[in-house]
């Protein structure tokens, strides 16, 4: 069987090992007798699941005791609408950086909850820049500050986060949550949906300092209130049972395979350096995103002619190089190089998109 390299952008790759050891425990988990999918969530063999999955993550990214781990679900997306439901609730005012499609949509359905202000925004050039901020411009009483930390669209990351003071940071980390170390203590509230870089789509992880928990507004519903899920242990209902076991198998990775977050960094890191150098020196393709912002996850490229763009990815794909399509808002191409996309599969992509330069110039 010949597997692809798959450079969406989620749901995306999920590393080798892990699937064959889901296929492997798939009949028959651990001598239950039975599949992780078919068992009662509120069982002993799930709860050491579900435990599991929390201690894992809370030691791979080194998450501080006054933090709560969430299982949700209802995606990313899902959490605009928490967040300003569970802590827009003292001035009711909050600021946000628009640095993309996830960012302005954080920023438009808190809208509709508050006072929401954008302090910066980088459209003006199709977000391909982060903006530079001036925290002397940002709002002293606000109940939070919303970023969207790796812009998966546009492919452009915070290497600097903004100085809030007392205003808890929240931030959409998506798009890059497990692909190198992040100081957890820096945020109020990190969340991720689960699809780009830890497991199969399903669930959404939320990191919340705890005494961002317990403010929520009289009308939030019950399953969109922080504090439900802290006070269950994410059991008020029906976790996404197995997609949470699909991320235990991706953190034990994580941790024995590639020896944590630091060599994740590093691996990730040479993975983006091949595509960025060879694009750097490319005369038919180019980096759409300025140097000092650019993505290790998401890397954005074009030709400058849309048609040689649509027979690279068609050439691309029949060549077992599948949706490098760049998202419709952009154009052109996007290689999304997560934590599951080995480095072999970046050496034969750039190898493939030279031999396509010398075909076609
Ligand atoms: C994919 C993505 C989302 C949307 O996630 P859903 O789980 O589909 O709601 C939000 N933010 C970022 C940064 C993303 O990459």
């Amino acid at each position: 069987m010949a597997r692809v390299y798959n450079f969406s952008a989620g749901p995306s790759m999920l590393p080798e090992a892990v699937l064959q050891r889901a296929a492997a425990e798939m009949l028959d988990y651990n001598g239950s007798g039975q599949s992780v999918m078919e068992m009662s969530h509120r069982s002993k063999v799930y709860e050491e699941i579900i435990n599991g999955c929390e201690a894992l993550l809370r030691e791979v990214m080194q998450i501080p005791d006054n933090y709560k781990v969430l299982f949700l679900q209802g995606g990313a997306s899902s959490q605009f609408a928490m967040l300003p439901l569970n802590l827009m609730n003292g001035s009711g005012k909050a600021d946000f950086v628009i640095t993309g499609q996830w960012a302005n949509k954080a920023y438009q359905e808190a809208s509709r909850y508050g006072e929401a202000n954008v302090i910066a925004s980088s459209k003006d050039k199709t977000f391909s820049y982060i903006p530079k901020l001036d925290p002397a411009t940002f709002t002293k009483d606000a109940d939070y500050f919303h970023i969207c930390m790796n812009n998966t669209i546009y492919g452009t990351v915070y290497h600097e986060l903004p100085d809030t003071g007392d205003v808890p940071l929240v931030a959409d980390i998506s798009s890059c949550i497990l692909s190198e170390p992040i100081d957890v203590s820096r945020f109020g509230v990190l969340y991720a949906g689960a699809q780009k870089n830890m497991a199969p789509a399903g669930m959404t992880v939320v990191i919340i300092r705890e005494d961002l928990i317990g403010k929520a507004r009289d009308i939030t519903p019950t399953m969109f209130n922080y504090q439900i899920h802290a006070d269950n242990g994410s059991m008020y209902n029906t976790p996404p049972c197995y997609t949470i076991y699909m991320a235990k198998l991706v953190l034990e990775w994580l941790k024995n395979e590639i020896g944590g977050l630091e060599n994740m960094k590093a691996i990730n890191e040479k993975k983006a350096g091949l595509l960025y150098d060879f694009l750097d020196n490319s005369k038919m393709f180019r980096g759409t995103v300025v140097a000092e912002d650019r993505s290790l996850m998401n890397v954005p490229f074009v030709t400058g002619n849309e048609e040689l763009d649509a027979l690279f990815v068609k050439e691309a794909a029949a060549a077992g190089f599948v949706n490098l399509k760049g998202h419709r808002s952009v154009g052109g191409m996007r290689a999304s190089i997560y934590n599951a996309m080995p480095v072999e599969g970046v050496e034969k992509l750039v190898a493939f998109m030279k031999a396509f330069e010398e075909a076609h110039s």
